[in-house]
């Protein structure tokens, strides 16, 4: 007996191969019926034995092709109809479909297999890609997505290409940018001032030219990568040298998981991070006599390691005799990824020896992801290449609204419906590069995603560059949310949480509600609001911005809040190395009260002990002085943890942390390695914030807790801090598909505005 079933399918399922995969397996079903595109997804019908139709319907979710995203399936029984065989219709329609845009994706196993294979008419080129691989996101100018429509338009298929993008039942069926090397895009090797050297094999010269130790900008998928062996110090130190970034680790590409497992420790959740075809760059610990240079990464332990996911990727590997490559954005510090061959030898011309560029351009940057792998997750963060723009997916229903973000490690996010849509990484926006940056993802986003926010939410403070791009806004309703409520409520959304909780936001600089500069904050919270139920105590930062960069600002500034100038006599090695004159300079600002911001910061009290143990008293990148101080956990023999004491002023909370300076001293004094001091310190917050969590939930009947901001990139912290409060009956919630750190506040600012936008208008009615 012959059923017929109306199946639609919504997500993302167009432009990832799912009309071939599709008509296969109906196919292999011997079942009737037609797929077509549809705004919403695909419509599928089948006719067929009642059990056959189930079977497909089984294994349709559980073996779609890599790059779709099924949101829903919805199935309805219809009257049969006269149909033989099964067919791909092409509706009118279909022209104007509008369609969730795929990220890029490494490229797949069979794609390899023809790369390699000397009798596959695509040997060795190195673009080779089909619809379950290869570039997306990057090369799409506007929607809806077709080859016309993106960076492939002036190629122009052979006769081969298009047979292949024609036929329903082949791997290339509608994949927008196949090509081969008698029609596609070629590479081409120049020098450093962009003018093309003769070679027979670019590739193989490149090869040549980065195991002679060479620095060569390579074109990838989402921008120019410099890259150097890995191993060879003397072209590592080169590269530091002219890149102007003193210590902020390089990212290296290993050829497969076996490299990968020769430099560091990988276990199954790594395996399957750097395996994933996102090909995100994923961070591991180092082994000991790990050959990779000590340049790459210095005073780390760990080493952010990736998978070749670009054809030439592979090419380069395959070519080579080095193990790992230095494949680090080309960019100088914290501007913008260079993407455009001339724009490329403009800023890399004192980077790079030469480069390797080829003609597909790159519209859209798109910085490598970050991830750490963890037990059970991969914890995001930085969310970019192989994630954008796959929304996330809510638990309601939102209104059209923008996210504009905060000011570093910047992101926007639209939202509408159920989804989220969260940007490539922007960067930071006190660069003019990056901001104009910006502007152009909120354009190409509203016009890719067609939506037109009638709501845009900020930041509170009132310098960032996100913000006043918000407020020249015209016609629109503006919101503005608090920074580390915004962290809270991004954690909520992604657990896809409701009502009031605990909210732990610990990071190092957001604006406050009373003007100061917050960073360690308890809130009580919702989507709507916040109550700051505790937070660090006041320090001044002596020299603003000046005490981010230098942490021997902000132990001074500890010192002199405990003890006034006595601390001078304390008989520690840090006080004892103090430049006389510079801490004199430092006493008058504190007490002039000049340019010395009051913070309440948990970055700022890391960097502080950082400096007092002898650790680091400038810093060379964002949070360095707390990921060493992190590094430098050890000495398990005393884990006591620092007393912070808990004092209460009005209604809220105050961390005192004079207890936990006077035991450091102690320790100093008694020359107990930085390891202990280290562990103790950490053990000393966990316990503090242990202890406050029971009190709220005694005083609130509240049991569930999220945990945010940059802080939260702690893995210790974060790790001990979780398991403490399980133990306890919590209920923990953490981030891992978005980053804890300022790359997630959007999410959390759609969340707010969405929210109190609704409440506002309900109040008017
Ligand atoms: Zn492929
Ligand atoms: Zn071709
Ligand atoms: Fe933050």
């Amino acid at each position: 007996m012959n059923v017929r079933r109306r199946i639609e399918v919504s997500g993302i399922v167009q432009g990832v191969g799912f009309r071939p995969y599709v008509y296969r397996l109906a196919g292999e079903h011997s079942l009737a019926g037609h797929i077509l595109n549809t705004p919403a997804g695909v419509t599928i019908e089948l006719q067929g034995p009642a059990a056959s139709v189930d079977e497909f319907l089984k294994r349709l979710p559980a073996e779609a092709p890599p790059l779709a995203h099924i949101t829903g399936i919805l199935v309805q029984e219809i009257p049969n109809s006269r149909e033989d065989g099964f067919e791909i219709l092409s509706s009118e329609r279909d022209e104007s479909v509008r369609t969730l845009i795929s990220p890029d994706v490494a490229v797949c196993d069979d794609c390899l297999r023809e790369l390699f294979d000397p009798s596959d008419r695509r040997y060795l080129y190195p673009f080779i890609n089909c619809t379950n691989c290869g570039p997306r996101f990057t090369i799409v100018r506007s929607i809806p997505y077709d080859r016309a429509l993106t960076s492939m338009a002036g190629f122009r298929m052979c006769a081969d290409c298009q047979a292949e993008y024609d036929d329903p039942r082949n791997r290339r069926f509608h994949a927008q940018p196949n090509a081969c090397w008698k029609c596609g895009p070629r590479v081409e090797l120049w020098n450093r001032d962009g003018k093309t050297i003769p070679a027979h094999d670019s590739m193989a010269s490149t090869v040549a030219l980065l195991d002679g130790g060479k620095i060569v900008a390579i074109k990838g998928l989402g921008g120019f990568h410099l890259a150097a062996d890995a191993t060879n110090q003397s072209a590592v130190e080169l590269l530091r040298t002219r890149k102007l970034r003193v210590e902020k680790p390089f990212a290296v590409m290993v050829p497969d998981v076996a490299a990968a497992e020769a430099f560091c420790e990988v276990d199954a959740a790594a395996r399957r991070a750097l395996e994933g075809p996102q090909r995100p760059i994923v961070l591991l610990h180092r082994k000991p006599r790990c050959l990779i240079a000590e340049q790459v990464a210095p005073h780390n332990r760990e080493l952010g390691l990736f998978l070749p996911y670009t054809p030439l990727h592979h090419l380069l590997f395959a070519k080579g005799n080095f193990r790992a490559l230095v494949m680090t954005s080309a960019n100088r510090s914290e501007e913008p990824i260079a993407i455009d061959n001339r724009e490329a030898v403009e800023r890399l011309h004192d980077l790079a020896d030469f480069l390797l560029v080829h003609n597909r351009d790159i519209l859209w940057r798109c910085d490598d992801s970050v991830v750490r792998p963890a037990a059970s997750k991969i914890r995001q963060l930085r969310r970019s290449r192989g994630y954008v723009p796959v929304p996330m997916f809510l638990h309601e229903d939102l209104p059209p609204i923008l996210a504009v973000g905060g000011e570093l490690k910047n992101t926007i996010c639209l939202a509408k419906g159920r989804h989220a849509f969260m940007s490539q990484h922007i960067g930071d926006l006190e660069n003019l590069e990056s901001y104009g940056f910006f502007q152009d993802v909120i354009e190409h986003f509203e016009r890719i995603l067609e939506i037109g926010p009638r709501v845009i939410a900020h930041d509170l403070h009132p310098d960032y560059l996100s913000t006043k791009w918000a407020l020249a806004q015209k016609g629109v309703c503006l919101v503005g949310v608090q920074h580390h409520h915004a962290h809270i409520a991004s954690c909520m959304a992604e657990n896809h949480l409701e009502g009031r909780l605990i909210g732990f936001s610990l990071d190092g600089t957001g604006y406050g509600t009373d003007g100061q500069i917050w960073g360690g904050e308890v809130l009580l919270a919702d989507y709507i609001g916040f109550e700051r139920t505790a937070h660090f105590d006041y320090v001044p930062m002596p020299g603003g911005a000046k005490a981010i960069q230098e942490p021997w600002r902000m132990a001074v500034a500890y010192l002199a809040h405990h003890w006034g100038r006595e601390f001078l006599s304390l008989p520690i090695p840090f006080v004892r190395q103090l430049d006389k004159r510079e801490v004199g300079t430092i006493l008058q600002m504190l007490a002039r009260k000049v340019n010395s911001p009051m913070t309440s910061s948990c970055g700022r009290l890391f960097d502080a002990v950082a400096a007092l143990v002898g650790l680091r008293t400038h810093v060379n990148y964002e949070g360095q002085a707390a990921i060493e101080l992190e590094a430098a956990i050890g000495g398990s023999t005393d884990a006591t943890p620092y007393p912070i004491e808990l004092r209460a002023e009005g209604n809220t909370w105050i961390f005192d942390t004079l207890q936990l300076f006077e035991r450091l001293f102690e320790d100093l004094r008694r020359q107990v390695p930085v390891g202990t001091i280290s562990r103790r310190f950490h053990n000393g917050l966990v316990e503090a914030f242990v202890q406050l969590a029971v009190m709220l939930r005694d005083q609130h009947a509240l049991e569930r807790v999220c945990m945010s901001g940059g802080t939260f990139q702690n893995v210790f912290l974060a790790e001990n801090l979780c398991s403490r409060l399980e133990t306890l009956g919590f209920k923990v919630f953490t981030q891992a598909e978005v980053p804890p750190g300022d790359g997630g506040l959007s999410l959390g600012q759609i969340m707010v505005a969405a929210h109190t936008h609704y409440v506002e208008h309900r109040s008017e009615k």
